[in-house]
């Protein structure tokens, strides 16, 4: 079957020992039987840099290379793994794609993104992105000790998290208007993203003409789900992952 699998938000840390062991177990057994895995970001709860010396961080790429090996594996960055780079990619033989990437199947193109970038509602985050993603912070922040940018990103999640709390829910979805301006600058009618933590397949309509956006679950605990997409009729399913 040309099952291409989608994940995203998974948030693992060496704090999360259940996600991590079914993570492992989605890399040996579903992931394997794909035609290729695309994580949509927020693999990670917090990625510090690709020099992270931790042994969590060598076992999630150990886990990732052996995938590789016989499976491509697409990453595109999430607000929470910005700092994943060329080296991870490297490391792990996974593949980088930008924050808007344009997937062609059989059954019609796809816009991919972690789905931040749409929560245009939430003006103070969009700033703090903007600055976070620059290339100034991005020297500054690598330029620090490793314990140093752990605590650094500590502080930031404990940030995030009251801000967060503060907000009211609908400021903290996608904005409509952002989607469709997306999805009409890439000339494209379907797109699947993460981040918002609402898993659901929303139907509009685009000039006139049926359009949809799936949203990715996160992972949790006691549940956790792949999107599979059959690239041949263009068939979505959500995969429960044991
Ligand atoms: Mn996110």
């Amino acid at each position: 079957m040309a099952r291409l699998l989608f994940i995203s938000d998974l948030h693992l840390s060496p704090n999360t020992p259940e996600l991590n062991q079914r993570f492992r177990g989605f890399l040996r057994g579903p992931a394997r039987e794909a035609e290729a895995l695309y994580i949509l970001g927020d693999l990670f709860d917090a990625w510090i840099g690709d020099d992270d010396p931790s042994s969590f961080a060598s076992q999630v790429k150990e886990q990732l290379a052996a995938l590789t090996a016989d499976t491509p594996v697409f990453f595109q960055q999430g607000n929470r793994d910005f700092l994943l780079g060329e080296t991870f990619a490297r490391e792990t033989g996974v593949t980088l794609l930008p924050e808007e990437h344009v997937l062609h199947t059989p059954a019609g193109p796809w816009l991919l993104l972690h789905g931040d970038q749409l929560c245009t509602d939430d003006r103070e985050y969009q700033q703090a992105r903007k600055l976070l993603r620059s290339e100034a912070f991005l020297k500054q922040a690598m330029a620090m000790s490793i314990p140093r940018r752990r605590e650094k990103a500590a502080e930031m999640r404990r940030m995030s998290g009251e801000a967060t709390a503060a907000k009211a829910e609908n400021i903290m979805d996608v904005n409509q208007q952002a989607v469709e301006e997306t999805l009409l600058r890439h000339g494209l009618r379907q797109m699947i993203h993460g981040h918002t933590h609402r898993p659901a397949t929303h139907e509009f309509l685009l000039d006139g003409q049926p359009a949809r956006r799936v949203v990715l679950a996160d992972w949790k605990k006691d549940a956790a789900f792949a999107l599979s997409l059959d690239s041949r009729n263009g068939g979505l399913e959500s995969l429960p992952i044991p």
